[in-house]
């Protein structure tokens, strides 16, 4: 209860550190052992149990931010979404997803789960008639991911929720885009959060992780199944990562501040056909948005009118970076049907609306009028 007292600068900058009582330094002491004593001492601990003392101060840091009992890291998001569905999910069991998710979360249900008797469906839309024609009655799971990559659509997530209660199943989320700072799933009755920690949690484009924040009885399910599989995140990673989330919310809440104007600056764009982006309030969802979310996120998507050639564009840019990933302090710009959404057939990337011309922007921390100069530039020079 007294971490929902605490600011979420606060925590980020101090929850869960270890204190250095041997030398007073004023940061977390990075403990490398893959070794420890196990004579007379509660706890065994070892890097793939997910009990060292900088993988459970990270941990700390996170359930206090998500608002949730415990957390557990991974090496990556993949990890830590793989380990928690697998864990959740048996064989005859089903599983509802929402229709535009992580194209990685996709393609490991429908490349993995025929083999483990796992069934498997995705809604037809966004709201909750669909996914409440959606569920039959071995449905175990429903997964969702709100702002889903790269449409930035919004799923009510209390509604979601609500309804999976009533039904006895399991809701899992996946908070990347929004970050705790923006949004707290476990407030609205989610029972399990994922993140790629790859993204904004480490926010410098230098660390992979995952994680999942849930309930200690949750934590204890998925645990079980984690150190068979193993996954865990190295201690390196582990200390490098808490020290990138005493950031989290400075460049979370900046990153946000300059998205919502360039959104609207896009949006203006005579060069612009379309704008993707839960602020403007064009967007359809965008009083779900304001309802849930605390701001609307770093990520905007838009389309260029057919004069601008799109892969010109990208490669004219000069500040930003056409980059794979996403989150990072410096703005990065791809094409999901080149990238993120590849493995997924046209026709499916279609269906959710992912044109080859579509671009997905992630803003960075970089003073809004560069980036304006840059994409004005890049325009100029990509005119067909
Ligand atoms: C990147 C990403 C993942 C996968 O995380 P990795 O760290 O790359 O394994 C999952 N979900 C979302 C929304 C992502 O952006």
């Amino acid at each position: 209860m007294k971490n929902l007292k605490k600011g979420v600068d606060t925590i980020c900058a101090h929850e869960g550190e270890i204190v250095d009582e041997q030398f007073g330094g004023s940061v977390s002491p990075i403990y490398v052992s893959t070794s420890y004593e196990y004579i007379d001492k509660e706890v065994r601990r070892y890097p793939r149990y997910f009990n060292t003392p900088n993988q459970e101060s990270l941990c700390k840091k996170i359930s206090a931010l998500e608002c949730s009992e415990s957390a557990i890291v991974f090496g990556s998001g993949m990890a830590a979404i793989s380990t928690t569905l697998l864990a959740f999910l048996s064989a005859g069991d089903h599983i509802l997803l929402q229709k535009d998710i992580y194209g990685g979360t996709r393609n490991l249900v429908e490349a993995q789960f025929k083999r483990y008797n796992i069934d498997y469906s995705f809604t037809d839309g966004l709201e909750l008639k669909d996914f409440e024609v959606g569920i039959k009655n071995i449905t175990k799971v429903i997964y969702i991911e709100t702002p889903s990559n790269p449409l930035l659509k919004i799923v009510d997530i209390q509604k979601i929720a609500a309804f999976a209660k009533s039904n006895n199943i399991i809701t899992i989320i996946d908070n990347t885009f929004a970050t705790p700072i923006i949004q707290k799933p476990i407030l609205f009755g989610v029972d399990v959060v994922l993140h790629s920690a790859t993204k904004y949690f480490g926010g410098h484009s230098d660390i992979s992780a995952g994680a999942v924040a849930t309930s200690k009885a949750n934590i204890d399910i998925i645990w079980n199944l984690a150190k068979n599989l193993g996954g865990n995140l190295s201690d390196y990673s582990a200390w490098l990562l808490e020290r990138s989330m005493k950031t989290l919310g400075v460049r979370v809440k900046t990153q946000q501040k300059s998205a919502k104007k360039l959104a609207k600056y896009l949006s203006e764009s005579s060069s612009v056909k379309k704008v993707y982006y839960p602020g403007l309030k064009s967007h359809p969802n965008h009083l779900l948005a304001k309802k849930q979310m605390k701001g609307y996120g770093a990520m905007i998507s838009f389309e260029f009118v057919d004069e601008i050639n799109t892969e010109l564009f990208l490669t004219s840019l000069k500040l930003i970076k056409p980059s794979m990933s996403l989150a990072g302090v410096e703005s990065t710009m791809l094409s999901p049907a080149e990238t993120s959404h590849h493995l997924l057939s046209e026709k499916d990337r279609l269906s959710q609306g992912i044109t080859d011309r579509l671009i997905r922007f992630s803003v960075g921390i970089e003073n809004k009028k560069d980036i304006i100069r840059d994409i004005e530039n890049a325009i100029n020079l990509s005119i067909k």
